[in-house]
């Protein structure tokens, strides 16, 4: 019963967010209100599903895990995909941990709290998503929404031990997902299992004509074809990124998911995806770049956070900004501003949208060549807490392997793939990541649950 599950999830919260710190709010009560008006007979009937803090739902809170909108704002309106899940019977549940703006890859980043990895109070849970994926790891949540610009479904997935799947640019809806980088933000969801992911995909996914960018293309049933294992599938895998620079246990583990589909028929093959060495360089000027535009909108008057001692408005815009946002979104902001200002345009924006056409066209020479690429998600597994906080840099190269699919628009999956030791004995989960080419969902998530 649904109100059951209301419970079971009150009483996992009850015992371990506080050391989590998954959400950051969440209301029991109306939960359980509208547990016992659920419609059981639907997809996702009665299920409660957290939400990142990033996506509005109607009266609630949308801080973006930022001091700019942790006082004064409730969204006025619903993303089209709460509505969605609301039709297919879900319960929208509480709000999730990020990093500020979705920047960053650790959950460190956000201006409200710490959320920790539940395998390791030590360690991140991985980002930006760090909390909805931390939320399913410690049973705090059936499934949450997360959103990935650049890996933050997939990373926190695979330091958590959970599915994290970032749809195909344009096949789930946009709207109502505070923009990060517009060109490559998708809303995904995770998930204690493949077969779940599928589920949550189909309640979310499809054209919406309140985002231009989402594609009028029939869903199809991502359920039929799941279980049809990988027998005589073609997948590839990529040279460059087994490479240096990841940790040797955590290659173990990719090769090991790699023989069991090779076993269950799969034929492996070596891929090249030449232009991976600039995918790091090419995303972080993109992602800054269009951050910078969106982030604009927080001028002191539309939403949030306003200094009130001023009464001159250059210094409202000023103040308001310096006093709302972290270091790593003012970072962002300067790092965008300076790649779009005239002088450097060419020279960098203009430079790394051709990088980008040439890393998305590596990718469709090799889906001519092979139905899926497997790859790690990230080079390690979940660090320690606070480890690269002075070094921007370093924090930016792990996310490698993740951020080419964002770049060339495809959809991909991390799945658990066995753990890694730490030195303190704690088991640090590693995921696989499996790559599809454009709307492939359906066939990647048959490979996830092959590799499951
Ligand atoms: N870690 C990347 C960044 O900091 C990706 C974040 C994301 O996907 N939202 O930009």
């Amino acid at each position: 019963q649904p109100v059951d599950l209301v419970d079971e999830l009150a009483s996992s919260i009850e015992a371990r967010n506080s050391e989590v710190g998954a959400y950051l709010s969440y209301d029991i009560d109306a939960a359980r209100e509208a547990a016992a008006q659920a419609d059981t007979s639907l997809p996702l009937g009665g299920i409660p599903i957290g939400i990142k803090d990033n996506i509005n739902v109607l009266g609630e809170t949308c801080t973006c895990g930022s001091r700019y909108l942790e006082k004064g704002y409730r969204s006025p309106y619903e993303a089209t995909v709460i509505q969605r899940l609301r039709a297919a019977g879900a319960i929208p549940f509480g709000r999730l941990n990020l990093d500020e703006f979705a920047m960053g890859s650790a959950t460190e980043n956000s201006a409200l709290g710490k959320t920790t990895n539940p395998h390791d109070p030590s360690r991140i849970p991985g980002g930006s998503s760090g909390g909805s994926a931390a939320a399913v790891a410690a049973d705090m949540a059936f499934a949450t929404l997360g959103s990935d610009t650049g890996g933050s479904i997939r990373q926190p997935a695979s330091h958590c031990g959970v599915v994290g799947l970032k749809p195909s640019y344009g096949r789930v809806s946009r709207y109502g997902l505070v923009a990060f980088a517009s060109s490559l933000d998708q809303i995904g969801p995770l998930t204690r299992t493949v077969d779940d992911a599928a589920l949550m995909l189909q309640a979310i996914a499809g054209h919406d004509k309140a985002d231009s960018t989402s594609l009028d293309a029939p869903v199809p049933d991502y359920s039929a074809e799941i279980d049809q294992g990988v027998a005589g599938m073609k997948l590839g895998l990529p040279k460059e990124y087994f490479g240096e620079g990841i940790d040797p246990e955590v290659r173990k583990r990719v090769d090991e998911s790699v023989k069991r589909l090779e076993e269950a028929g799969a034929d492996i093959v070596e891929i090249s995806l030449p232009h991976t060495e600039y995918a790091v360089a090419t995303y972080y000027i993109i992602a800054p770049a269009e951050a910078s535009s969106n982030l604009s909108r927080f001028d002191g008057i539309r939403y949030g956070h306003r200094n009130r001692e001023t009464d001159d408005l250059l210094d409202l815009y000023k103040l308001s900004r310096e006093e709302g946002f972290g270091p790593e979104v003012k970072r962002r902001i300067l790092l965008g501003t300076y790649v779009l200002s005239s002088g450097y345009y060419d020279a960098y924006y203009g430079r790394a949208q051709k990088v980008r056409t040439l890393i998305r066209q590596d990718f469709e020479k090799a889906f001519e060549q092979v139905d899926a690429i497997l790859s790690p998600v990230a080079p390690s597994p979940a660090r320690k807490l606070g480890e690269n906080s002075e070094d921007p840099l370093q924090e930016y190269l792990s996310d490698i392997y993740t951020i080419a699919a964002n770049l060339a628009g495809i959809c991909a999956i991390s799945v658990p793939a066995g753990t890694v030791a730490s030195d303190t004995g704690t088991q640090l989960p590693v995921g696989l990541q499996v790559l599809g080419p454009h709307l492939g969902e359906a066939s990647l998530l048959r490979v996830a649950k092959a590799a499951e």
